[in-house]
This record gives structure tokens, sequence and C-alpha cells, in this order.
């Protein structure tokens, strides 16, 4: 979600830098633009001025010349034209004029062409034979048609003006000084009377047709050139400088100024495009580095955006993917679990399950294997997973997994399935070991429960059967939550339990297989409380073996009988060895030893009354160590007895090598002495036991066909309902006398 967000933020950011950049872009166009008119405009200024100042230098010097040749041709009186004539010839062969001429008085000329026209209409004439140099404007010539422009100036005959002096040029020769070079030919220039008339054309194409009159030809070629016409004639008529943009078939601009000859004014024209290239070239260039760098810059946002992209995904397979099984990790199953939580209408399981001993595969094999032991169980699970349900590698060897289901027994079908599906994997030789797993399963009841809590109770669950043969799975459900409660007040009273002394001792005797005499007794603890009411060893034990005080209980039960046989011993009374059980518990801690032998010798009795019963489990665990601590128990004179032989995997070997002196053949043995197998087993005990001078006694014998059997088999003890339950010391007394 948040990095959705993060991509938009990129995208956004993107957009609005390209959206910018397409501003700037365009201010920066119309400001070049902008800035390129007002150089047009400045220019067309500057071209102006020198038209004008070209103008005016060429019409100097031509009336320079006119008055030079004025001067010559001048007289005193009697001034003959002819001759004037002659003069004029000579010099317009000099000077490339179109004609050279004397006008006279009533307007007959003699022109150096022999043309020889009557001026008399002509303007220029009649200023000039007023006493004025001219210019005229544009005019047709009278003999070639051609369009001329006529320089004049009186001619003096004493004092008074007796003829005109004049000079013609093609319209081209003028036109020459008017050529405006600085816009690459796209630019001209005309010279017009302040009315707008044309004096001087500027003979190029791009100019208006047919040019007569500025105004009329503004104002017919656009209508949207009304205006500037207007504003062109105001300002000739006020002598004003300055500019007006109009149409003629493109933009234009028109920069009009005095030409201070007769009132003309000067007109020069260009395109306002004509920088236009040099603006698209500089445009063109701009748009290419903005390009490039819009381009540099996506690039740059793309790979942002990927590397951002990569590190999330790389981020969710960190975190979303089991780095062993490659399946879901547990922030995954979290996730999911609870989307399935929330929308199933189904019942569903939590199962916790892990494998036994793992710890152990891992050390003996190495991690691959162990990881491949992983993915093994890994594969197993999703084999046995239905649609949407979900399973993970919580951590190490554990996996939970949420199952639906219907009833208990549907789950329970499915867990054997599993662990067949295991062990036939297992056979296939897909794990180089057993593999034994334990299973919790908390049956969901309010859906909306923290996730954890529930991984808890199924982990409750499965612990209880941990290390067990006979059970897989355990069920996290009313009764279990019963039973835990059960446990934690037991926990709770145990310790109170001890200081008030509401643990005591019963006694079961044994019996001389043969003779039938008592000869001995097992001290098995009871708790009394208060009430009255009997906790049985079964209840409390495993628990106080889980949290250290059977250490105590043990201790306390040791004192208790040895106290009890000192008073009976003291009281006359005949007392047999009584045997005391020994959790294995106590072999981790070897004070124990000391603290016994203490115990017996400051009670005072002699240690032959007393004995130690090891269950066989602890023979099998570490033997040498076990062999150590029986010969120091010997040492004292205490007789040790191995409790429980035939429920653990000790083998008979064993025996030679753990010096013990009495061997308790388990109930279960004297419940199966009927079948020939159980019959068989028996009997090679009894028989490696008589050779090993090893008693045996038998435990749990309830019924007479059982006792002769095993008086039969050899067996020297006997212990049992048959003969004897447990009992108070009173009552043990009493049976004894
Ligand atoms: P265990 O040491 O194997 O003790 C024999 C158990 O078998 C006793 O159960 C006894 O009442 C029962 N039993 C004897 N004869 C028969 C019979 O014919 N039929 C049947 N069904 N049961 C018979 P109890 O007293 O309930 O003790 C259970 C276990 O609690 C003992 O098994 C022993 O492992 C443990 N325990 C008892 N007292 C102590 C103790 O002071 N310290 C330690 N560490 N464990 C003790
Ligand atoms: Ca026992
Ligand atoms: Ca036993």
């Amino acid at each position: 979600m948040r990095g959705k967000n993060k991509l938009k933020h990129h995208l956004i950011i993107g957009l609005c830098l390209c959206l910018a950049m397409i501003v700037v872009l365009a201010s920066y166009a119309a400001i070049l633009q902008n800035e390129l008119n007002q150089d047009t405009i400045d220019k067309l200024g500057e071209v102006s001025e020198q038209t004008i100042k070209g103008l005016n230098n060429k019409i100097d010097s031509e009336f320079a010349l006119l008055q030079e040749i004025g001067n010559t041709i001048s007289v005193q009186e009697n001034f003959d034209p002819q001759v004037a004539v002659t003069e004029l010839k000579k010099v317009a062969k000099r000077h490339s004029v179109k004609r050279m001429g004397i006008i006279m008085e009533d307007g007959s000329s003699y022109t150096t062409d022999n043309a020889n026209p009557n001026l008399r209409d002509r303007q220029y004439f009649r200023e000039s034979i007023a006493g004025k140099r001219y210019v005229s404007t544009r005019l047709m010539d009278k003999k070639s048609q051609d369009t001329v422009i006529v320089y004049s100036l009186p001619v003096y005959e004493g004092e008074d003006v007796c003829a005109v002096l004049f000079v013609a040029y093609d319209i081209e020769e003028i036109q020459k000084t008017m050529e405006v070079t600085a816009f690459g030919g796209e630019g001209y220039a005309y010279v017009v009377t302040r009315s707008g008339n044309v004096v001087i054309d500027s003979g190029s194409e791009n100019g208006f047709p047919q040019f007569t009159n500025v105004f009329k030809s503004l104002r017919e070629t656009s209508n949207d050139n009304q205006e500037a016409a207007e504003k062109l004639r105001k300002e000739i008529l006020s002598g004003d400088t300055g500019y007006v943009s109009f149409f003629n078939n493109v933009e234009k601009y028109m920069y009009y100024e005095p030409l201070g000859v007769n009132n003309w004014y000067v007109l020069s024209v260009v395109p306002t495009g004509v920088m236009d290239s040099t603006r698209n070239f500089i445009m063109i260039i701009t748009y290419v580095v903005i390009s490039i760098l819009v381009a540099v810059f996506l690039v740059l946002l793309f790979y942002i955006i990927r590397a951002e992209n990569q590190k999330k995904k790389e981020m969710e397979r960190v975190l979303y993917i089991d780095n062993v099984t490659g399946g879901y990790s547990y922030a995954r199953f979290c996730k999911e679990a609870q989307k399935i939580l929330r929308d199933s209408e189904s019942k569903i399981a939590y199962i916790s399950m892990d494998i036994d001993k793992f710890k152990i595969v891992n050390e003996l094999y190495g991690y691959e294997e162990g990881n491949k032991t992983l993915r093994f169980v890994w594969k197993i699970w999703k084999e046995c997973s239905r649609p949407g349900e979900i399973f993970a590698r919580f951590a190490a060897d554990r996996f939970v997994a949420l199952w639906f289901y219907k009833e208990r027994e549907e789950l329970e079908t499915r867990i054997a399935y599993f662990q067949e599906l295991l062990q036939q994997g297992v056979q296939r030789k897909q794990a180089e070991y057993n593999l034994h797993t334990t299973l919790g399963i908390y049956l969901i009841k309010d859906k909306n429960e923290d996730i954890q809590k529930m991984m808890n109770y199924a982990i409750m669950a499965g612990a209880t059967v941990k290390g067990r043969e006979d059970k897989d799975h355990e069920f996290f459900d009313d009764d279990f939550k019963n039973k835990l409660l059960q446990k934690k007040s037991i926990e709770d009273q145990m310790k109170s339990a001890l200081q008030h002394e509401e643990f005591i001792a019963y006694y079961q005797p044994k019996f001389d297989a043969i003779s039938k005499e008592m000869v001995g007794a097992e001290a098995l603890i009871r708790w009394k409380k208060k009430d009255g009411t009997m906790v049985m060893p079964g209840q409390f034990i495993p628990i106080a073996e889980q949290n250290g005080l059977i250490h105590k209980l043990d201790r306390y039960i040791f004192r208790e009988v040895c106290r009890q046989q000192k008073e009976w011993l003291d009281e006359g009374k005949k007392i047999v060895p009584i045997s005391v059980n020994l959790s294995q518990n106590n072999l981790y801690n070897l004070d124990f030893i000391n603290e016994y032998k203490d115990v017996v010798t400051k009670v005072g009795l002699p240690p032959q009354y007393i004995q130690l019963e090891l269950t066989e489990s602890v023979f099998f665990e570490n033997q040498q160590l076990l062999k150590q601590i029986i010969d120091r128990l010997h040492q004292f004179g205490f007789r040790i007895l191995m409790d429980d032989f035939g429920t653990g995997y000790s083998s008979l070997l064993m025996l030679k090598s753990v010096p013990i002196d009495v061997l308790k053949l388990d109930k279960s043995f004297v419940d199966d002495f009927d079948d020939s197998r159980g019959e068989k087993i028996i009997k090679s005990v009894i028989r490696l036991a008589q050779s090993l001078e090893i008693e045996v006694t038998a435990e749990g014998v309830e019924t007479q066909e059982q006792y002769h059997f095993l008086k039969n088999l050899g067996c020297d003890m006997v212990q049992g309902f048959y003969f004897a339950k447990p009992m108070s010391a009173e009552a043990f007394m009493s049976l004894m006398n």
C-alpha cells in the first residue's frame, strides 16, 4: 500500500516537472519572440536611419553636382540654352544620367538627349523657376515612359532666374540607395509624401502591388490594417517616428521616419518573422536541450521507480517467503490467517507441529540435511492441505497451519494421514532418519482471538505429547484446558502442602514368592489434603518432576521412611527393608548421595533397611555415570532396585554392566504372562538375572494365576494388589505383626 503511494508520488512529481518544463519552454519562447521582435524593430530603425542618411547623401551630392553645373552655365546676360546644353551633354556623358536639360520660362526644354519635351506642367519646374531647388516624386518620363526622379534648380541670368536646370535619373538609380541589406533581402523601403503618396517605390517584389498611396494600399491589402493605416496617417501628419505592424501576405513591421527632404517620409518594411529562423534555431536548440533533460529525468525517474519496486519486492520476498522451504513465512501466514479467520464460515483448527529432537538432527547430520528435512516436511504439509488452507514454518522445526473441519474425527483422520505420509517418506529415504512429529491442535472458538494466543494453545497441547510413544497429537479443548487449570492449581498448592506436611508415605508389602512371607515393602507417596481427600502420585509427581519440586518430595519421603523405620526399630518391632522411589531428576545433581547418607546416619538406621528404586529409563541414558552412582550408594550399604523393567529401551545386556541388586519386572510384563511371547521374555529375563545374581521382584501381581506363573518361573518376590495394596504406616505395622 505504502509502495503504491510512493509510485504515484513519483509519477506525479514526474508529470509536474514535465508540465513545469513545458510552461518554462512556452514562456521562454514568448520572451524570445518578444526580444527578437524588439530586435527587429531596433534594427529596422537603424535601417531607416541608414536609408535616410543614404538618400540625403545621394540628394546632396546630386544637388552639389547640379549646383556646380548650374554655376558654370549661369550667365550675367543673354542666357543661351543651346550653349548650356552643349555643356550639359559633356557632363551627362561622364555621369550615368538619363537626361539633363534646361527648361526655359515657357516650359520648353533643351535636353541632352534632344527629346526637348515641354515640361511646363512639372512640379519641379514650377518650384525651381520660382528659385528653389527641388527633388521630384517619381515621374513617368514623357519620352521613354520610364519612371524617373528629377532634381532641379534655377539658372540665373544676372540676379534673375532665367531657366531651370534639371537632371533625371532612372528610378533604379535612387532605389539602389534604398536597398535594405540588413534582413537578408526581406526588407525594403519606400519614400512617401506626408499624404502617403509614393515618392520612391522600393521596387521590391514583396511590396504593395500598384503602389500609389501607402494608406490606400494598407487599407486595401487587409481589413486588419485599418488601425495601422490610421495610426500611420496620424503619426506622419504630426511628423513622428515609430512603427506599425500590418499584413501583406504576412505580418510586417513598417518603420516610419521623416527624410528631411520635402517633408517626405521613409518607410522601412520587414516581415515580423524575419528573425524567425534565428528564433527557430534557438528554439530548436532549446527544445533539444530540454528534451534531453526531460529524457534524462524520465530515465532517472524510471530507474528510481524500478529500483523502488525491486526493493519493495525484495522486502516482500524477505518478509513473506520462508528462506528454507520457499513457502509462506510466518509473517505471511499471519497475514493470510487474518483474512481466513475474518472471511471463512467454516470451523477452523490452528495446528502446531514440531519435529522431536530436530536439534540433534541438525547437529548430527548438518544444517543442509536439516533443511532438506524441513523441506520434505513442508511438502507433506502441502500434500495434506485442502484448498484455502494455509501452513508455514514458524521457526526452527515448528510448522503452523490452519485447517478447516466439520468434526473433530475428521482432523484425527487427516493427522493420521499426515503421519503416514511422513513415515512413507522416511521409508523412501526422503529423510535420513526416523522422523517423529508431535502436533497440537487448537479448535478455534473465537475467531477474533489473538492469533499468537491460538498458537500458544496449540503448542501447549502439542508439548504434552512430546516424547510419548502412544500419542502424537493432542487437542486443546475444554478438557485439556481444565486439566491445565487443575495442574496449575496443584502446582500452586504443592509447595504449601510440603510445608504443612500433607505428604505421607504409604507402604506396599513385598512377599517372598515361595514362603509368601513379607520380606519388604515399597514406600509410595500420598498427598493427604487438609480436607481429607487423597491425591495419588500420578496426579502430582509428573508436575513435580517438571517444576523441580520432586527433589524435595523424594528427600521428604526418604527422611520420613528412615524416621519411621528407626521408630519401629526402637519400639522393638520387627522391620523389613523398605524401598524408596528416586526420581531420575535427582541424578542430574549428585548432592543427593551424601544427603541420603547423612539422613540415614543422623537417624541412626542401619542402611540395609532402606533401598532405592531407580526407573529403567535412566539406565538407558548414561550407564557410565549410573554405574558410578550405584557404586557409591553401594558403599553406604544401600541396595539398588531397577524399577519398571521392560517399559524402556534397556537391553538385557545392560544388566551386565550396571550393578543392580534387584530387578522389578513391570506390571505390563506381568499382565502379558499368558501370551507365549511374554512368557518367553519373562523366562529369559529371570534366567539372566539369576545368572547375574540379581533378584527379581514382580510388580502389579493381581491374580492367583499370575502369582503361580511367576513363582514357577523362579521369581524371587511378588508385589501387588493380590497380596496387599499400599497402606498407611499403622495398617502396614499391624499387618506385619
Ligand atoms: P511405581 O514405582 O511403579 O509404583 C507402583 C505403582 O503400582 C503404585 O502406584 C502402586 O499403587 C501400583 N500397584 C501396585 N500393585 C498393583 C497392582 O496389583 N495393580 C495395579 N493396578 N497397581 C498396582 P502409585 O502409588 O499410584 O504410584 C505411582 C507411581 O508414582 C509410582 O510407580 C512411582 O513411579 C511414583 N511414585 C510414588 N511415590 C513416589 C515417590 O516417593 N517418589 C517418586 N519419585 N516417585 C513416586
Ligand atoms: Ca517403584
Ligand atoms: Ca514400578
